[in-house]
């Protein structure tokens, strides 16, 4: 039994208390050393071949302009897409949430009668939850990507946007493995693990005929999908299926074509640490006698819309999911992905997790930061992370404050906003520290609440109360 969360769906975990959370990850040392490891790399990987790009803050600002610009013009932008889409031969789907997508994406399966899916990494699929969707409908979810295959044969979380198994070193996958999909016990070399992973997937290619996929991109006017991946098992998926399945956020949509090579640079540059992708997959709708010949492309709002509306926290939808803001962040390396409680990790989980679920399920996502900006300053869209979690905290501030601190808060707003009230009132605190000093500090930590103040902290003394409020100097 592994001792880290189960995959869940967006919002199916119910509250997610993050300081909870944290303070159960941080008790194990071997997965703080695994991500310092791994994202000690990657971070160091990126931040090389950025240095090497002259003009890197030029084009973080375009594209920031080219996204603000689509998400301005969304609406036009999805009916030129829908089109350009229809044109070319693929079927299109609105799915205002997540259970209606999942219904659409069964819907196609069980049209076919399908008994397995064979998928591309994407979040959005893990956002929605489809695997388990197409599981109560009897359909196995296979999923290729070999990291996203380590957690779905673990059955845990992913625990990072970009590489989801990044909690688990060498051994624990050799281990895995061996008691899974190899009937053998392997070493844990890169390359054997790789080579039982291909074997386990090639028959699975080669004989599933239904793909699902995630979308980086989808350009307006020529309908073109674009999927970036590392393994070439993205470009199995999408090639060698009869239906295809391609499930996307609203806000992924582009205008242009010419727009997509800046993207691609800044997503290489920025996620993995290279100068270009190594498989990237554009297609449009449907070639007879070539790649699959039913296309569905499933277009899912899931609330983004009214993030789009708001005037400061809109720019989240920006994200080109490229996860530079999790290796930089120090709270994501020490807490680990698992304390986010949900598919979105990180700083970008922080912002968009509290928005898509609301901030009484998310809202402790937004204090999840030091809000030492490092996310800010890499990147590629410039997203304003910390502003946005300051925003979000005063939301969650709002909607979790109960009656009573209202109450609380306006007596102080009296007092402090009156200072003969407060001179008074600082009197009659030092009074009473005066005589909690003199009761043995172990009763007044048994002291339910008042504990929270001094289990870590001393209590003032008068004096100490004289001299904050300028009675004395
Ligand atoms: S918020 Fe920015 S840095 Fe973080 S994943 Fe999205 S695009 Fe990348």
């Amino acid at each position: 039994m592994s001792q880290y969360p189960i995959k869940a769906a967006l919002g199916q975990s119910g509250e997610i208390k993050f300081s909870k959370l944290a303070h159960e990850f941080t008790k194990i040392p071997a997965l703080r050393a695994n991500l310092t490891n791994a994202t000690g790399t990657i971070r160091n990987k990126r931040a090389s071949v950025v240095s090497e790009v002259s003009n890197w803050q030029t084009m973080r600002t375009r594209a920031a302009m080219i996204k603000d610009d689509s998400l301005a013009n969304l609406d036009d932008l999805i009916k030129t897409l829908i089109q350009s889409v229809q044109e070319r031969g693929g079927q299109v789907h609105f799915a205002h949430d997540a259970r209606s997508a999942n219904e659409i994406i069964v819907g196609i399966a069980k049209s076919h009668n399908f008994t397995e899916a064979i998928k591309v990494k994407s979040i959005t699929t893990d956002e929605i939850g489809v695997n388990d969707a197409l599981a109560k409908a009897g359909i196995k979810a296979q999923e290729t990507d070999l990291a996203e295959l380590i957690v779905q044969l673990a059955g845990e979380m992913p625990s990072h946007i970009l590489v989801p198994a990044i909690h688990k070193n060498r051994d624990e996958i050799a281990e895995l493995f061996s008691s899974t999909i190899s009937k053998t016990k392997l070493e844990n070399s890169p390359a054997i693990l790789a080579e039982a992973a291909r074997v386990y997937l090639r028959e699975k290619f080669l004989s599933v005929p239904f793909g699902i996929s995630g979308a980086n991109f989808a350009v307006a006017d020529s309908g073109s999908i674009a999927i970036v991946e590392s393994e070439g098992n993205g470009r199995m998926c999408l090639t060698l299926p009869d239906v295809l399945v391609t499930v996307m956020g609203i806000e992924k949509v582009i205008k242009s074509f010419q727009d997509v090579p800046l993207f691609m640079e800044l997503l290489a540059r920025s996620s993995t640490g290279e100068r270009m992708n190594p498989y990237t997959t554009i297609f449009h709708g449907v070639t007879p006698g070539d790649g699959p010949q039913e296309f569905h492309l499933v277009l899912l709002d899931n609330n983004r819309s009214s993030i789009l509306s708001d005037p400061v926290s809109f720019e989240t939808l920006r994200c080109i999911r490229c996860s530079a803001c999790l290796n930089v962040c120090p709270v994501y390396e020490r807490a680990s992905g698992f304390s986010y409680g949900s598919v979105y990790q990180g700083p970008i989980g922080a912002i968009l997790v509290p928005q898509l679920l609301g901030p009484e399920q998310a809202g402790s996502l937004a204090f999840a930061s030091t809000l030492c900006g490092a996310c800010y300053e890499v990147c590629p869209v410039k997203i304003n992370i910390p502003r946005i979690l300051t925003y979000l905290r005063s939301r969650a501030n709002e909607a979790n404050t109960s009656k009573s601190q209202r109450r609380a808060f306006a007596v102080a707003s009296v007092v402090m906003s009156n200072p003969k009230l407060l001179r008074t009132a600082y009197a009659g605190v030092g009074f009473g520290n005066d005589l909690a000093a003199k009761i043995p500090k172990k009763l007044i930590d048994a002291i339910p609440l008042m504990n929270k103040w001094t289990k870590s902290r001393g209590i003032p003394s008068s004096r100490r109360i004289n001299k904050i409020s300028g009675k004395e100097k």
